[in-house]
């Protein structure tokens, strides 16, 4: 095997290039799913790609496929990669890393000439991120038949477009681009991710070999009361939905987000109806997201969302509606050794860690052995525009994702 498996400064400058297409003031990223920068950083990564000899496709669902070619054509491929999109305020590693790691890693391998016993595709999943068109995971979820294309195509973002819209667009711009059929078999799944936490830090290692994902279940919850004049209308009668809301709030936050140390309680959007200073709020609709690496003490935790918010509702009406529920899931035993043993033989410092945030490989698990190596973030942070990673670290990372890659496609 040779020594270096990747040019790690033709991705660090490309990861930079690639970062400058939806670049912000800050130093950060905002590249939306679907948007004009979306199809902008495609344009430069199939560049990179076709380059080097690999062959662009999409499909139904907007994911991106690079594929150097393999021996066997009919073999299931390799997927490797991450997504492309960022947070409004994101960072130039959450998702673009993964990418970049998994095409250095293809386009090294066809560069020493070696042709793979099946193909390796480099993937970039469609909304991953979720800020503009919301649950995020669209691509993936799609992919792995976890949501039909038809319930993805309806969601709206703030503006009105439908991500059916705005597929169509996005293929419009790439008329050339082949369609794989959604959910084509694979052999497995390798994602690169930064950590977005601070354990691979604090412990001085360099790889995380990610075990799994906790568990995950958000919701909606709309409170409906009464409008009227903050003068006039006497207390006795008032239907304050943001009264009612914050009670439920408290109440929330005291009994289920103290279950446990391991437990993640969020309350993140609150949007007050008609948020005007002198009118009593006549709605409130809040979000809820609860994570949980325990799938028992997760079920056990979403059970009472309900209870706790009819409990404090009164004298206003609510109604609770679950979104997301992923229970917690463990990645592939034998590729979580081989990432070991890859970081091991490169003189890599490693350690296993679970993932505190949701990736796609989460959804991937499902329908073939999938698996996730981490590399850290400066002081634990993402989704900022000051998210930073080491370039020794993206190269580390980028090595080992090779390595293992090499070894599972001969
Ligand atoms: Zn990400």
């Amino acid at each position: 095997m040779p020594m270096s498996l990747i040019d790690a400064d033709r991705l660090w400058t490309r990861l930079l290039a690639l970062a400058e297409i939806g670049a912000t003031p800050a130093g950060g990223v905002n590249r939306q799913a679907l948007s004009d920068g979306e199809i902008a950083a495609w344009r430069r990564v199939i560049a990179w790609a076709q380059e080097a000899g690999m062959t662009a496709a999409t499909d139904a669902a907007g994911n991106l496929f690079l594929t150097l070619a393999g021996r066997d054509r009919t073999a299931p491929p390799l997927l490797i990669g991450s997504h492309l999109d960022s947070q409004p305020t994101g960072g130039q590693f959450d998702g673009a890393a993964g990418v970049m790691a998994a095409l250095e890693a293809a386009v090294s391998l066809g560069g020493r000439g070696e042709i793979p016993a099946r193909d390796i595709i480099v993937v970039a999943w469609m909304n991953e991120e979720g800020s503009r068109f919301a649950p995020g995971m669209m691509g993936s979820e799609a992919f792995t038949g976890q949501r039909s294309i038809e319930s993805i195509r309806g969601a709206r973002d703030a503006d009105g477009i439908s991500v059916g819209d705005a597929l169509d667009r996005l293929h419009a711009a790439f008329p050339d681009l082949p369609h794989k059929p959604l959910g084509f078999p694979a052999s497995a799944y390798l994602e690169l991710h930064i950590e977005q936490g601070p354990l691979l830090e604090a412990a001085n290692r360099v790889i995380g070999v990610v075990t799994g994902i906790q568990g995950k279940k958000t919701y909606q919850v709309i409170v409906e009361g009464a409008e009227g004049h903050a003068g006039t209308l006497a207390q006795a009668e008032r239907r304050d939905a943001l009264a009612s809301f914050a009670r439920m709030a408290s109440a929330l936050h005291a009994e289920i987000g103290t279950v446990d140390l391991d437990i993640k309680f969020t309350i993140g959007r609150v949007i007050v109806e008609p948020n005007a200073p002198s009118v009593v709020p006549s709605r409130v609709t809040f979000s809820i997201d609860l994570r949980h690496p325990d799938n028992a003490v997760l079920d056990a935790a979403g059970a009472r969302v309900a209870t706790l918010c009819e409990s404090h509702a009164a004298p206003c009406a609510v109604t609770v509606k679950p979104l997301v529920d992923a229970p917690s899931n463990e990645f592939d035993p034998h590729l979580r050794e081989r990432i070991a043993q890859a970081a091991r033989a490169q003189d890599f410092s490693a350690m296993p860690i679970l993932s505190a945030a949701g990736h796609d490989a989460r959804h991937l698990a499902k329908v073939c052995p999938s698996a996730m190596i981490f590399i850290p973030c400066r002081d634990g942070v993402s989704h900022v525009e000051h998210e930073w990673a080491e370039p020794a670290h993206v190269a580390a990372g980028a090595a080992v994702l090779a390595r293992v890659m090499t070894e599972i496609v001969f």
